[in-house]
């Protein structure tokens, strides 16, 4: 049997390379490091935990968990060698990050289907099947071939992520339902500042503290894409001039335009929350818990996610990725971890674990269906395979993702449970089709 490539030994390419080896296909596992650097990698492990070393949580009925449990299910290397060296983190499974990336390290040598290579792909294969794990920092070389294989404005450089809030604790006494101008339906909730609340928020957002940025990012940081601190400190109006404005809206309780808005953006799959429009930011996010809650309407908002500025390079995945998150144009080619438009470790770990069983069965000539959209892992594939293209950004596992449940629950304990009940039962099924060959 041919040896499948894999580019990058990070956190998806290593889990990649172990489900192939399971399901007895070979493969040729190329890892730059330690020859080539890149700017956040301090070692040449595989698997090396880049900043903080947590898995996040593993509180039952969360959404980490329920993935982190599916993982667990389908014989992930990367989650079995965490436990073996987890350190007391509260609720969440935080690891010796030596140890961690050591374990995978020594697993993966030790296994006689993994040719590990220490060299740097500078080119896409031109045949044969490949899953391209490659990561956030992947080297230029291997990059200007993806966008020449890809079309050039299909990958991007840098993760503009706004902050995404829980619908149900918005305000809609005070936020209003309406589109600039009335075209385009009902899609955006409007978020009315009158000059005063402008003022307060303008005032909070111009002194709050934002992380610094890693060196590797000052460059090109600002014309990839405008934080809102940034571009508020080039004037009290800048705000309402851009992202804020208020043009085309008139406030149903006042029956004027309000001096500033926030919009709010239902997703396309993102059932029960918003997207706060434009309000990409490098703020800490203890900043931002404080100062979002300060527009109008969103007073005792829960954030789903913050907002986030960094280095990141990713493909628009829901354009080039189908179900087995192999290219449409070139279905031999896989795309896994956060390349493929993931965010986060074990997001990253999730997709390379998908992909590698997915080429395991083209591999073999074998069938392969995705797990199901009730499982966390189906709901971040069809996340990221079907999301609008235009708006798309990475996704980390949230309940959002996973499908309404019908009827709707409104306890939001019961409705967890029941989320996750079916997950685990769905997993069961994909995890019978796609049972290893040899016990990992
Ligand atoms: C600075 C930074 C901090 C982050 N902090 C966190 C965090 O705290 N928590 C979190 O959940 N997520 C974090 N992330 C996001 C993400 O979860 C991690 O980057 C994660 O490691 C992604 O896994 P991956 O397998 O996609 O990529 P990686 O783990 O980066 O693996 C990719 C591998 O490919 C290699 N490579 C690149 N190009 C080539 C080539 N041409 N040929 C051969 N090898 C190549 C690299 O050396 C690397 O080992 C962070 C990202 C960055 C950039």
């Amino acid at each position: 049997m041919k040896r499948v490539t894999i580019i990058g030994g990070g956190l998806a390419g290593a889990e990649a390379a172990w489900q192939l080896a399971s399901r007895g296909v070979p493969s040729h596992l190329f890892e730059m490091r330690p020859a080539a650097a890149t700017p956040a990698h301090r070692t040449g492990d595989l698997a090396e935990l880049v900043c903080s070393n947590s898995l996040k949580s593993e509180q039952p009925q969360s959404a980490p968990w329920l993935l982190k449990q599916e993982l667990r299910r389908l014989g992930s290397l990367l989650l079995r060698v965490a436990a073996d060296c987890a350190v007391p983190g509260g609720q969440a499974l935080v690891v010796d990050r030596e140890r961690f990336a050591a374990g995978v390290t020594a697993a993966i040598a030790e296994n006689g289907l993994i040719e590990l290579r220490r060299e740097e792909l500078r080119e896409l294969p031109e045949d044969g099947i490949t899953i391209v794990a490659s990561g956030p920092l992947t080297s230029d070389a291997l990059a200007a071939s993806i966008q020449r294989a890809t079309g050039s404005d299909r990958l991007f450089f840098y993760d503009s992520i706004s902050p995404i809030v829980d619908a149900e604790t918005v305000d809609r006494t005070r936020a209003f339902p309406a589109s600039r101008y009335g075209k385009g339906g009902e899609d955006y909730w409007n978020c009315p500042f009158s000059r005063e609340e402008y003022d307060r928020f303008y005032d909070a957002l111009t002194t709050a503290e934002s992380y610094p940025l890693h060196e590797f990012e000052e460059c090109r940081f600002f014309e990839a894409c405008l934080p809102i601190e940034e571009l508020a400190r080039r004037g009290r109006d800048t705000l309402r001039f851009g992202p804020m404005k208020p043009v085309g809206l008139i406030d149903p309780r006042t029956g004027r335009r309000p001096w500033a808005v926030v919009q709010l953006r239902a997703e396309n799959l993102r059932a029960d929350s918003f997207n706060l429009v434009g309000f990409q930011n490098h703020l800490k996010f203890g900043e931002q818990a404080r100062i979002l809650r300060l527009i109008p309407g969103l007073e005792n908002a829960a954030f789903l996610r913050y907002g986030q500025i960094h280095r990141n390079t990713y493909i628009n995945a829901p354009q080039l990725l189908d179900a087995r998150l192999a290219l449409k144009r070139r279905p031999e080619i896989f795309f896994a971890g956060q390349i493929s438009g993931v965010e986060g470790y074990v997001e990253s770990i999730a997709t390379g674990l998908l992909a590698g069983i997915a080429a395991a069965a083209a591999a073999c000539g074998g069938d392969y269906a995705p797990p199901e959209r009730a499982t966390a892992l189906g709901s971040l594939v069809h996340y990221v395979t079907q999301s609008d293209a235009k708006h798309y950004q990475p996704a980390n596992i949230t309940f959002d993702l996973l499908p309404p449940l019908e009827p709707p629950v409104r306890d939001r304990a019961t409705r967890r449970e029941t989320q996750c009940r079916l997950a685990l039962d769905a997993l069961e099924r994909f995890a019978r089709a796609h049972e290893p060959a040899f016990a990992a």
